[in-house]
């Protein structure tokens, strides 16, 4: 039979998959005799039976239960339900992984009309026992019942009210006991039945409300903004009392061992008397500051730091605590490695290592890689943030924070930013035509869109915030104007947005650039001396280069050059050249984009000096360049010669009803080889030029030819550019060597890797479209439909930002498992978003990618993310 139900005194922090966080510490702290009121854990096992049996307890796990009541009995010398000596519990949630506040508990669990009027006689506290008996109603009520608390702070406030008193300590034990009645004919009300008298009947309830808490709707979305998976389940701990609303001498508080938004080392944390649970939190009295507890409580206080010392040299980390005094005696409730802001996360990584706590690759591996973000983009102001309501939501797209007044195009942001103002664009979504205003802006909202967007990476590269995907922006793009809960937003109104979470504001909140601590240099030395995974950048421009080198870029893995053509001096060339009839007339319109390419080609060597650049030959679906606007139609048939007419016959003939899967990367080089001839020259005559400059550098580009879905296809373009280039070396008499690869990102290349890996120098997934062609997704739409995915627990992640693992990494170990053998020389990267997700990086590390590569603002967080790989998977050998 399995073990369903764990003494505190039976487990230990090792055992934290089945008692969860809350459960295994608990009973660490009684392990280390630490004063902690004993109970039991029911595991996250038996969460996970529980709603494998159809949301019921089975009899086993029922039976398992019953005993271990019997034992806490035993150990406590009380009973539940007794009128002599009556069991008190707390019924608290715990997960693996701790979800503050996300999961319910019920305090003062076994009281009903007959025990509470036992212990107000016996304890001679008659207001005690009463306030014990209204929260308990209060809890179970909302907790288990779902009726809601807001009935029963309704019926507080009138209390007080009546009673002309401010705070609920004013309240006698006659008005406590009368609100008890009302709490209990309330509930009534509601329910259509009395209020459970049997401590069992309790407990029973309560616990599958725990069990039924961790499928709650806040719940669901912090696992998957924290990666925690649906599958793992809650314990749940039943707990005897510690009862901090006695009196005077008695109090709760939280504590942390170091602040957690600084780092700094001292006793951090707040203290409220004869209170109980979340009063500290509530904010309905003001708790006192916990050094203040010292002269209040002076032996509590100095029993706490001994604890404090204990918890903090035996899990050699920072500690956040849960603790009650009763009748000046200490009860420990909790204890956590306490979540921290990324700056303090830095200083107590970096203090530990010198305190000799830790180890060098301890300290690495302690750091939430995510968190890092924080410290590299422009922040709200805490305060200001903390006053003000978001008017929505959209998805958290680019990190960072913006404020700014709304305009509507992309021109109008570049007009209103030459005025010298702040704008953010709003926009249903964005093209690449976009990007000059996107770079002014100082965030993006759009309308539509999901993770992988344009707007979304164009972003993310430009380190620019932007949240999309905010479908409940009624938009008139038109009218520049649109309505958000209500209100009515037009040219010119201040808005606010928050890349990270999404939410956005009506008005100004105040921003400030965030600033770099002098820890983050250290740990990130560390970091590098872990990894063996190396860390490119996606850039284009050679801006994005050196502030990508700035935080450690090891190369470009990706420069997608299609971005080079869409400045204003080359954009009428190129569109000469897609609505040319000729060879000639193509090759003609070529020649004139020959040189900026090679420009810039030579400015991003120059930046990296002599680290690898992978330069992706042209991609995207041509009708993507082409004019839209009657003028510049105009412009373009009067540059060619042609007519109107024949220009926008060119046009139509471009469209395409599934772009994404159409004439687009290198089937543009198999139909137009004079493009691919072109990107060549440049490609090599800049290095050939940087290397002349810079004999000491090592200058070999890699060229790399996207789409590619079949070996001759890969062949054909591959001699077009060794040809060219070849001839290029040849003229130059230089000796430079490069590299011909492919992306790998349709299946089809994944399943026949061995035959394209004898044609390639290298594989790089691209696994934005891999993911987009593996599900059949279209990552510019899927946001529409992934809610309701995750709602139906169909999926858990958005596997555009998140690598999936089971589909997509089979393809590209596989590929790597086909590839490798036929070219042992070939090396792999990855260059798709998912290059800058830790838990994918970690699968990167694992299945033998020599490098991943992000965009410029993700660097770092690749680089720990590929260092933490590097240390675990150690400890796993
Ligand atoms: P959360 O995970 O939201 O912090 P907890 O299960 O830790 O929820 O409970 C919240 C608070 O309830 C605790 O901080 C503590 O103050 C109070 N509490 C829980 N169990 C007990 C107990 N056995 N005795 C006294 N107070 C308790
Ligand atoms: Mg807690
Ligand atoms: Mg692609």
């Amino acid at each position: 039979m399995a073990k369903w139900v764990y003494l505190f005194k039976e487990g230990n922090a090792q055992m934290r998959n089945l008692l969860g966080g809350k459960g295994a510490n608990l009973a660490e702290m009684t392990g280390l005799g630490l004063p902690v009121p004993q109970g039991f854990t029911i595991t996250t096992e038996a969460c996970t039976q529980y709603y494998e049996d159809g949301q019921e307890i089975n009899d086993e796990i029922m039976g398992q239960i019953n005993e271990y009541i019997g034992k806490m009995e035993e150990i406590t010398g009380k009973k539940f339900g007794d009128a002599e000596n009556p069991l008190l519990v707390s019924v608290r949630s715990g997960a693996r992984a701790s979800m503050p506040g996300m999961m319910d508990t019920i305090l003062n669990l076994g009281l009903n009309e007959t025990v509470v009027n036992a212990i107000a006689e016996k304890s001679g506290n008659p207001r005690w026992a009463w306030d014990c008996y209204r929260r308990f109603i209060q809890m179970y009520s909302d907790v288990v019942m779902e009726v809601g608390k807001k009935y029963f702070e309704e019926l507080i406030d009138a209390m007080k009210e009546k009673k002309g008193v401010k705070q609920d300590v004013e309240l006698t034990a006659e008005d406590l006991k009368e609100l008890a009645n009302q709490f209990k004919a309330e509930y009534k009300e509601k329910i259509g039945a009395d209020f459970p008298d049997d401590p069992k009947e309790q407990l029973m309830g309560a616990i599958k409300a725990v069990f039924r808490s961790w499928d709650n709707p806040r719940a669901n979305v912090y696992r998957r903004d924290n990666d925690i998976p649906y599958s793992w389940g809650t314990a749940v701990n039943v707990q005897s009392m510690a009862f901090g609303n006695m009196g005077d001498d008695c109090g709760t508080g939280v504590a942390f061992t170091r602040d957690p938004a600084t780092g700094e080392k001292g006793l951090f944390g707040e203290f409220l008397t004869n209170a109980q649970g979340e009063d500290v939190v509530a904010g309905v009295r003001t708790p006192m500051h916990i050094s203040e507890m010292g002269e209040k409580f002076p032996e509590a206080f100095e029993e706490f730091n001994k604890v404090c010392k204990i918890l903090e040299d035996h899990y050699r980390d920072m500690q956040d605590m849960e603790f009650t005094v009763e009748h000046g005696k200490l009860y420990m409730l909790q204890t956590r490695n306490g979540k921290r802001t990324a700056q303090a996360a830095l200083k107590i990584a970096c203090d530990l290592v010198d305190e000799g706590m830790r180890t060098e690759e301890e300290a690495v591996a302690m750091i939430d890689p995510r968190n890092l973000d924080t410290l590299l983009h422009p922040q709200f102001d805490a305060a200001a943030l903390k006053a003000a309501t978001p008017a929505g939501k959209g998805l958290g797209a680019s990190p960072g924070a913006a404020c700014g007044r709304i305009v509507f195009t992309a021109e109008d942001a570049e007009k209103w930013d030459e005025r010298g103002e702040k704008v953010v664009l709003v926009r249903l979504e964005t093209s690449p035509e976009d990007i000059t205003g996107m770079k002014v802006a100082q965030g993006i909202l759009t309308v539509r869109g999901g993770m992988t967007s344009h707007a979304a990476v164009v972003a993310r590269g430009m380190g620019t915030c932007c949240v999309s995907g905010c479908g409940d922006i009624a938009m008139d793009e038109a009218n520049k104007k649109f309505t958000l809960a209500g209100k009515e937003y037009h040219e010119g109104d201040w808005i606010s947005i928050d890349g990270t979470t999404g939410n956005i504001y009506d008005g100004q909140i105040p921003t400030a650039d965030a600033k770099i601590a002098g820890e983050f240099g250290r740990v990130m030395a560390w970091a590098d001396k872990f990894r063996t995974l190396k860390v490119r950048t996606n850039a284009d421009t050679p801006a994005d280069a050196k502030k990508a080198r700035e935080l450690g870029a090891e190369g470009i893995g990706l420069c997608r050059t299609e971005h080079m053509f869409f400045e204003e001096d080359r954009i009428a060339a190129f569109r000469e050249m897609i609505c040319s009839d000729t060879a000639e007339e193509r090759e003609a319109a070529l020649e004139k984009i020959l040189p900026y390419q090679q420009g810039d080609f030579e400015k991003l060597y120059e930046a990296l000096e002599g680290c690898p650049v992978t330069i992706r030959f042209l991609d995207p679906p041509l009708h993507e360049f082409v004019p839209t606007e009657e003028a510049d139609i105009e412009k373009l048939a009067e540059a060619q010669g042609k007519s109107v007419e024949t220009i926008k016959n060119i046009i139509a003939s471009l469209h395409e009803f599934n772009p994404m899967m159409g004439h687009r990367g290198c089937r543009l080089a198999v139909t137009y080889p004079e493009i691919a001839k072109m990107q060549t020259r440049a490609v090599i005559r800049a290095a050939i030029n940087v290397k002349k400059a810079h004999a000491d550098w090592n200058v070999k580009p890699e060229i790399m030819i996207p789409l590619v879905c079949e070996e001759k296809e890969l062949k054909f373009v591959k001699k077009v550019v060794v040809e060219t280039a070849d001839a290029e070396i040849a003229a130059a008499g230089i000796d430079l060597k490069y590299e011909v690869g492919t992306m790998i990102e349709i299946p089809r290349a994944a399943l026949t890797a061995d035959a394209i890996a004898k044609d390639a120098d290298f594989f790089c997934f691209g696994t934005n479209d891999l993911t987009q062609m593996t599900y059949g997704f279209s990552r510019d739409d899927a946001g529409k439909f992934l809610n309701a995915y995750y709602d139906k627990k169909i999926l858990e992640n958005d596997p555009f930002a998140k690598l999936d693992q089971t589909g997509v990494g089979k393809l590209m170990e596989l590929a790597i498992k086909l590839g490798k053998p036929v070219n042992p020389n070939l090396h792999v990267g990855i260059c798709g978003e998912h290059g800058g997700d830790p838990s994918s990086v970690e699968f990167c590390h694992k299945i033998g990618l020599d490098y991943v590569s992000c965009s410029p603002f993700r660097v770092p967080i690749a680089r720990l993310a590929a260092a933490q790989a590097a240390i675990r998977s150690g400890d796993e050998k």
